[in-house]
């Protein structure tokens, strides 16, 4: 998988005050890319685009350097308490992204250069809570690995929580340059996860991200660096022979783990998250502006309605369908990975 490489850059003028916004500049101007100032990281001008389509594409090759003001963060019920700040959007183009219908037509990738100050947030934030832990989530309104490689900002949060003795930090990620994590002085204290899917359903719907057996490798040079590790794998999608996919991916992870397992280790200190493929028609209607010609399953008639908060009703698989890769998820947890955490099944 290439590295991400923006198309173009925006910079807020106050972000040159930061050593990292100067120097992000600095290099990006160097590879000869397009960089210019902008008035607000909130509302960027100057990205390029048509149609939905269009916009969007070009919305995932563009990048923002912004400073990250306020001294709280957004909470982020029910996994942490709060959001981590680092990164917004991602340059991966998966068609049912849970972000798609937040960042608007345009979902430029943003990057804080201010991390000292957003950490020094973190702290404060965890110092109110004590005796308490607290969690902090650093993949709430993006995937933060693809940039690491040009901020750096995820190995020093790493750092900082590795110090902290009542602060954890979790992220999640599809991506695999993993390799400047390995060395951080983590001590334990960061949940390492990586979202998974079924080769067929990556292959269809989760474009410009590494496949499932490059995250597994990544995955397991993870465990061999000795962090906690997770897995999310979403959607589960009723995909012709699912069962057997899903299988295969599982088996595939187990036998890398395995391989890479440091002595001692069993997976009973694995986590799960399975969370089944659903959509609201809001999502709906974006996808088919974006992705005309998706084939995502998205029938009302095959789906069973179930009323959310504030109007926001959700089409999810029917109860037998449900109950029925419920027993398979469970099943296939237990047998490949005995004793792991399933945090839960939706
Ligand atoms: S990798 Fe994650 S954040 Fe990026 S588009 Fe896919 S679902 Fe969204």
């Amino acid at each position: 998988m290439q590295k991400f490489l923006p198309a173009r850059v925006f910079y807020e003028p106050e972000a040159l005050e930061y050593p990292l916004g100067k120097d992000l500049v600095a290099r990006f101007r160097g590879l000869g890319i397009l960089v210019d100032a902008t008035g607000s990281h909130n509302r960027v001008t100057g990205i390029p685009g048509k149609t939905p389509g269009q916009s969007y594409r070009e919305g995932k090759h563009t990048l923002v350097i912004g400073v990250r003001k306020g001294k709280t963060f957004q909470s982020c019920k029910p996994s942490a308490h709060y959001q981590l700040p680092l990164v917004t959007s991602c340059p991966g183009m998966c068609e049912y992204c849970y972000l798609n219908t937040t960042l608007g037509k345009k979902p430029y990738i943003r990057v804080y250069v201010n991390v000292e100050e957003i950490l020094a947030a973190a702290r404060t934030l965890t110092e109110s809570r004590l005796p308490d832990i607290t969690i902090f989530e650093g993949a709430a309104t993006s995937d933060p690995l693809p940039v690491e490689d040009y901020t750096g900002s995820l190995k020093r949060v790493i750092e900082f929580f590795g110090q902290m003795e009542k602060a954890r930090f979790r992220f999640v990620t599809k991506f695999t340059n993993v390799d400047s994590l390995l060395e951080a002085k983590h001590e334990g204290h960061t949940r390492f996860r990586f979202s998974l899917n079924c080769d067929s359903v990556v292959k269809a719907y989760e474009h410009a991200t590494p496949r499932p057996q490059e995250r597994i490798q990544a995955a397991g040079k993870v465990l061999q660096a000795g962090y906690p590790l997770g897995f999310i794998i979403a959607p589960m999608i009723r995909v012709e022979g699912w069962r057997g996919e899903y299988e295969v991916l599982l088996s595939s992870l187990a036998e890398e783990l395995a391989k890479k397992a440091p002595e001692h280790w069993t997976s009973q200190n694995l986590s799960f998250e399975w969370i089944t493929h659903r959509y609201t028609t809001r999502a709906k209607n974006n996808i088919l502006e974006v992705f005309p010609e998706t084939t995502l399953p998205m029938d009302e008639e095959q789906r069973k309605y179930k009323y959310g908060q504030f109007g926001y009703g959700k089409y999810i698989y029917r109860p037998e369908e449900m109950a029925e890769m419920k027993e398979f998820a469970l099943e296939m947890t237990e047998k490949y990975f005995p004793g792991a955490k399933i945090e839960y099944f939706i």
